[in-house]
């Protein structure tokens, strides 16, 4: 396991500062004063890992990332509690889907334990930067990068981890509210055999386009169909989706090419503890359109670490619209997103033990 050494950040932000910023969070626009630096090279591994005063890096021009995009992310966010206490949700799996994107990108994997303590140590010297309650968080940001000076098309022999927090509020700036979506019939995500499962920087390079299109439309995500018949819903663009029907059931993509969201994994669970049917399945955007015209889709969500569950409103397509039920969030929506966040501030039982104390 690696050592980490700690080096203060010789001026943090004041305390009035922070008060001030905390009263107005956005999403990823206020950073902590550190930031935990892991480096890898082909001769020594894992090696030289800080918690250390956040800084730019210094990169040269020929450094690998800047041309071949090897670079992964994680997302996850630290909750503090009504008593103080700060908990990270699931971290493990983050830890886990972080080194299976270092696989399919060709990068080496971080040891579980080495991730969890980079994360653990940053929040720590930055605890005070997790907000406490009305929907705030400290999300982290832990990436690698590729950054070898060297021009040919190969896996890098050097790369950087590192982990960033930011002190948020809620996702969306409609607050409750359903979301709308936009399908996008003429840009696709992901291909079988591509990186869609991976959380790979690339991945959202490519679904910019499509999102930008979203915000023309007045919509605030974009849906993806499958690359190869552009038939199959796959997920949103920062967020798996649940198709909620009038028997009580519910349905779901598969896994294969969308990103496996730890929110969709623990939405499936608190489904199961509530009797509620889930079907892991393809579900086209046809069947879609005329479960939505019959009366049997009654809700959708959007689900993921940022906006957590997010019960969607309406759709908007090429050529029309569809109100999802009343066009308000719904039951199933709402008793399951308030059970997951009241597991997540521990307003409820954490009876899966997927809290994680620091
Ligand atoms: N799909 C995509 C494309 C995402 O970027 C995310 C956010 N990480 C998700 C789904 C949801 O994943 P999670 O619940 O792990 O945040």
């Amino acid at each position: 396991m690696l050592e980490f050494e700690i080096i203060q950040n010789a001026n943090p932000m004041t305390e009035a500062d922070r008060a001030l910023a905390f009263q107005n969070l956005g999403f990823g626009t206020l950073f902590s004063d550190h930031m935990a630096v892991i480096h890898w090279s082909a001769d020594k591994g894992w090696h030289s890992a800080q918690v250390t005063a956040r800084a730019p890096f210094s990169l040269d021009p020929a450094s690998s990332v800047l041309h071949y995009a090897q670079e992964i992310f994680e997302g996850m966010k630290a909750y503090r509690a009504a008593d103080g206490k700060v908990v990270l949700f699931r971290p493990d799996q983050n830890a886990k889907r972080f080194n299976a994107s270092a696989r399919r990108l060709a990068m080496p994997e971080l040891p579980e334990e080495d991730f969890l303590a980079a994360i653990e140590k940053l929040v720590a010297v930055d605890r005070k930067w997790v907000p406490e309650g009305n929907g705030g968080s400290l999300y982290l940001r832990p990436f690698m990068f590729a950054n070898e000076s060297f021009l040919g098309v190969r896996p890098s022999k050097e790369y950087i981890f590192c982990v960033i927090a930011s002190p948020v509020g809620p996702y969306f700036k409609g607050g409750a509210k359903p979301v709308k979506i936009w399908v996008s019939e003429d840009y696709t995500r992901a291909a079988v055999g591509g990186t869609g499962a991976a959380k790979c920087g690339g991945n959202y390079a490519a679904s910019l386009i499509a999102q930008a299109e979203a915000g023309k439309h007045g919509c605030d995500q974009v849906l993806f169909l499958d690359a190869a018949e552009r038939k199959w819903i796959e997920e949103l663009g920062g967020m798996n989706i649940f198709f909620v029907f009038n028997d009580g059931s519910m349905v779901t993509p598969p896994l294969g090419t969308i990103l496996p969201g730890i929110t969709r994994n623990s939405i499936l669970t608190l489904a199961k503890d509530n009797n509620i049917a889930v079907q892991e399945r393809p579900y086209a955007f046809d069947e879609l359109q005329a479960d939505a015209a019959s009366g049997r889709l009654v809700e959708a969500f959007a689900c993921g670490t940022a906006a957590v569950v997010a019960g969607i409103g309406e759709l908007k397509h090429r050529s029309g619209s569809l109100t999802i039920g009343t066009g308000e969030t719904g039951a199933v929506t709402t008793l399951l997103r308030d059970k997951l966040v009241g597991i997540q501030t521990q307003a409820l039982a954490d009876s899966h033990g997927w809290l994680h104390s620091i």
